[in-house]
């Protein structure tokens, strides 16, 4: 009970980082890489700031993690994501070696604001992938926590932001 409590409070704070890097530039995804002795590394999207297609928020949280452990594997690790991985950020979860991924927002809902990364997946479906790397959706019981749409909804409001 308590370990799911706590997974609902990080991946929480995942998509109020995601919102929050709306207002600063950057796209609506938030991630977080918490280790098994509670260590915990956040990530946001910078593709566009940055002018690096590869910072995505998963790929930042796993940089700042290695590098502030001084590790590239982060075994033991949970990756908890705003929003459903793309396959480059599975991938990188994977080289990781990341015990699981659990994300909020839906990959559909991510297409329905135009980050529509299906045919991406078609590379990589799998039935059998969660025997490797076991990856699920979320849903926050927490009437505080904030909605996994909420990043969305504030991206979609934003004027200045820059479509990629
Ligand atoms: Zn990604």
């Amino acid at each position: 009970m308590s370990i799911t409590v706590t997974a609902e409070q990080f991946l929480a704070r995942s998509i109020r980082l995601a919102t929050a890097n709306v207002l600063n530039s950057g796209g609506p995804f938030g991630a977080m890489i918490v280790t098994a002795d509670g260590k915990t590394f956040d990530g946001v999207n910078r593709v566009t700031a940055d002018n690096d297609p590869t910072a995505h928020a998963e790929v930042t949280a796993i940089r700042t993690a290695c590098r502030e452990l001084g590790t590239f594997d982060l075994s033991g690790s949970v990756l908890y994501t705003s929003c459903e991985p793309c396959p480059m950020c599975l991938a990188s979860a994977l080289w990781a070696r990341v015990d699981r991924v659990v994300f909020a927002a839906g990959r559909h809902d991510a297409a329905a604001v135009g980050f529509d990364d299906a045919v991406f997946y078609e590379f990589f479906e799998n039935q059998d992938r969660d025997a490797l790397l076991p990856v699920s959706q979320l849903v926050l019981e927490d009437p505080s926590a904030p909605a996994p749409l909420e990043p969305f909804t504030t991206w979609n409001t934003l004027e200045s932001r820059i479509d990629y």
